[in-house]
């Protein structure tokens, strides 16, 4: 077993920031974890998993976010510690949930860790999770480093049973994702009993029914909550000053920002005239705090990531703060110092702070930079954000894309999130043309095939994968069916949550905790819903195709499933079903289709182009033999024969 369970207090471990924040919850005696997966918030559940059974958990990857919510709460509700985890966009589907529960409020430690992703290193969009604290009224942890990751996460259940409500713990993809250094404590070895008390009176938050109404007395007593966090909050261990007694600007930061602060500081060898305060507690913001820091300066550079949340805070505080701290000039991404968009670094950071210094800082010298651009323009290989080798959503799209041209009426795809995204470019031979949230492209689609009262005669088709069918594809199908709408769905069935690591969701016989469970069939599903229901495999484009062209003809809502597992998945990764070869006499190279079908059209990184032969050979190192190529050859030159 790993250190994650069986590491000693007082043992130092090098962690990642989610085990860190696992840790955390172990130590905290959590007993419910649910989510849905998301980078860079994955490794949270899926390290709780793996410990589950000694730790006497309950863990779960919800069919998404909101459920996830619902899940956990039901343990507050019955008086154990629980958590919920997922991405920042997962935020979105659970707010519907949230802001009844905020209302209503907690009995056990109920935590949301969401987890965002500045630079949309791993994301469509760079949506983060602060503002929903604010919209939500919940109190908003940052932890600033590793070991604060998981000591800020164990107290986040103590604030929370403190104020019989939700608290949110936020990390960002580099605090998630990068590794530290971490001093472990106790896990409680308890036996907690769970127990819905409801029988008490209506208003009494601890021992009556748990409801959001009446929501004028519930708002007001949110409020109370709100300021008895704060008040915590100026006593906070979190919330550390390093600096000068009268800085000559004092740096305001938090999260996965105070290491580049910190070390921003450093590059611009400031330390006697930068104080640095570090908020771990970012809303409500400790008044009294920021009030005793705010005396001591007349500028304040505010560093976040991504928009100027705190900064915005900050400046309404200190005009309410005015009469006795003075006025005070802010700097940050408002004024242009820090970037309103994109991941920071220290870099970007120094610079900042060397202009309000008036001194001079270039993270390299000009020689360097101008070589540096050189040798990246001319010697870095021009790679394509592509599908992998063997990946079955290559071969789907092919045969999407092919049945729509030869149509020629136009048809279109709108997709949603998940590897298949990819879709867009030109790898995915650019069949996706709109490209929105979990589910959103079969709503579009949905929305789409109403117009034909209004023109619009193009077929309209949608692509969603098999975990976002479970997560919110349905009622989009749902939707479709019962408005009659011309669409035809097509589900990438890869078996498995591929794009995050193969998470279980509600199709695969295995839970989170490596349980058997029922697989739900997703035709069943869809023809007990009413859609026509076709099953294909990608890897038989012929098949493939004809069944789709068959499925757009007909009128309504239709559903194609096009089955294959991915070629990363743990059960095919490194076996090959075929081993290719490419007969170099047959093949027709630059005269093939319309010049090198297989390497330029179809792209799989499987295949190379022989400059001296000109012909198409198969990269045995990358090929993951799925036999794809031979399908797809005009001219028969591209062979497979079955691994025995
Ligand atoms: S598709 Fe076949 S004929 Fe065309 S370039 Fe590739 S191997 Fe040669
Ligand atoms: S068989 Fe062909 S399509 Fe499949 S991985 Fe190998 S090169 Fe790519």
């Amino acid at each position: 077993m790993s250190q994650l369970y069986e590491g000693k207090k007082g043992e130092k471990v090098l962690f990642m920031g989610n085990q860190a924040i696992a840790r955390g919850a172990l130590e905290a005696g959590v007993s419910v974890a649910a989510g849905y997966p998301g980078t860079p918030s994955s490794e949270i559940i899926e390290n709780l998993a793996d410990v589950s059974k000694e730790a006497n958990m309950y863990v779960e990857w919800s069919a998404n976010e909101k459920i996830a919510v619902e899940v956990a709460a039901a343990a507050s509700f019955a008086g154990l510690r629980s958590m919920c985890t997922m991405k920042q966009n997962g935020v979105n589907v659970a707010s519907d949930f949230l802001l009844h529960l905020v209302l209503s409020g907690t009995r056990g430690g109920m935590v949301l860790v969401p987890c965002d992703d500045p630079g949309a290193l791993s994301s469509i969009n760079e949506g983060e999770a602060r503002h929903f604290a604010k919209l939500l009224e919940i109190p908003l942890l940052e932890a600033g480093d590793f070991q604060e990751a998981k000591d800020m996460l164990k107290w986040a259940f103590e604030l929370s049973e403190e104020i019989h409500n939700l608290v949110m713990f936020r990390s960002v993809t580099r605090l998630s994702h990068a590794s530290g250094s971490v001093e472990l404590g106790e896990i409680p070895h308890t036996e907690p009993q769970a127990k819905f008390v409801n029988n008490g009176f209506i208003l009494d938050p601890l021992e009556g029914p748990i409801v959001s109404a009446p929501v004028g007395y519930k708002h007001g007593l949110q409020q109370d909550k709100l300021k008895k966090a704060e008040e915590l909050f100026e006593e906070s261990p979190f919330n550390t000053y390093v600096g000068p007694e009268n800085p000559e600007i004092l740096l305001i930061t938090s999260s996965g920002a105070t290491l580049y602060s910190r070390e921003a500081i450093h590059l611009c060898n400031a330390k006697d005239k930068v104080g640095l305060l570090k908020l771990g507690t970012t809303f409500p913001l400790p008044s009294k705090l920021i009030a005793k820091h705010l005396k001591t300066t007349d500028k304040v550079l505010v560093v976040e990531e991504v928009l100027p949340f705190m900064e915005e805070n900050l400046k309404v505080l200190a005009q309410e703060l005015a009469p006795e701290v003075g006025q005070k000039t802010f700097y940050g991404k408002r004024s242009g110092n820090i970037p309103m968009t994109g991941e920071l670094n220290p870099d970007l950071v120094a610079t900042a702070l060397a202009t309000l210094l008036g001194d001079a800082y270039s993270p390299q010298d000009q020689e360097y930079q101008t070589k540096a651009a050189q040798q990246v323009f001319f010697n870095a290989p021009v790679r394509d954000l592509t599908f992998c080798p063997g990946c079955p959503h290559r071969a789907s799209f092919w045969s999407i894309h092919n049945v729509l041209a030869a149509d020629n009426r136009e048809g279109f795809v709108c997709g949603d999130i998940g590897c298949y995204s990819m879709a867009f470019l030109p790898s995915g031979f650019s069949t996706l043309k709109t490209l929105h949230a979990m589910g959103s492209g079969t709503g579009v689609a949905s929305g789409f095939g109403k117009l034909g009262q209004f023109g619009l005669d193009q077929p309209v088709v949608s692509v969603c994968g098999d975990s976002t069918f479970f997560h919110s594809g349905i009622p989009a199908l749902v939707n479709a069916i019962h408005h009659k709408s011309d669409i035809t769905m097509v589900i990438l069935d890869n078996s498995g949550t591929g794009m995050t690591g193969f998470q279980s969701h509600p199709g695969l016989p295995v839970d989170a905790q490596g349980n058997e469970s029922p697989a739900l069939d997703i035709p069943t599903i869809c023809r007990a819903l009413g859609a026509t229901v076709e099953v294909c495999d990608p890897f038989y484009p012929y098949k493939t195709q004809q069944t789709f062209h068959k499925l757009l003809e007909a009128p309504g809502a239709k559903v194609l499933v096009l089955r294959q597992i991915c070629a990363l998945s743990p059960e095919k990764k490194g076996k090959k079903q075929f081993e290719m070869s490419v007969d170099e006499d047959v093949c027709l190279g630059e005269n093939c289709g319309c010049n090198k079908l297989c390497t330029r059209v179809f792209r799989c990184p499987g295949l190379r182009w022989d400059e001296e032969k000109k012909v198409a050979t198969i990269d045995e190192v990358i090929c993951a033999g799925c036999g794809m190529c031979a399908a797809i050859c005009p001219s028969g030159a591209i062979t497979r024969k079955e691994v025995a």
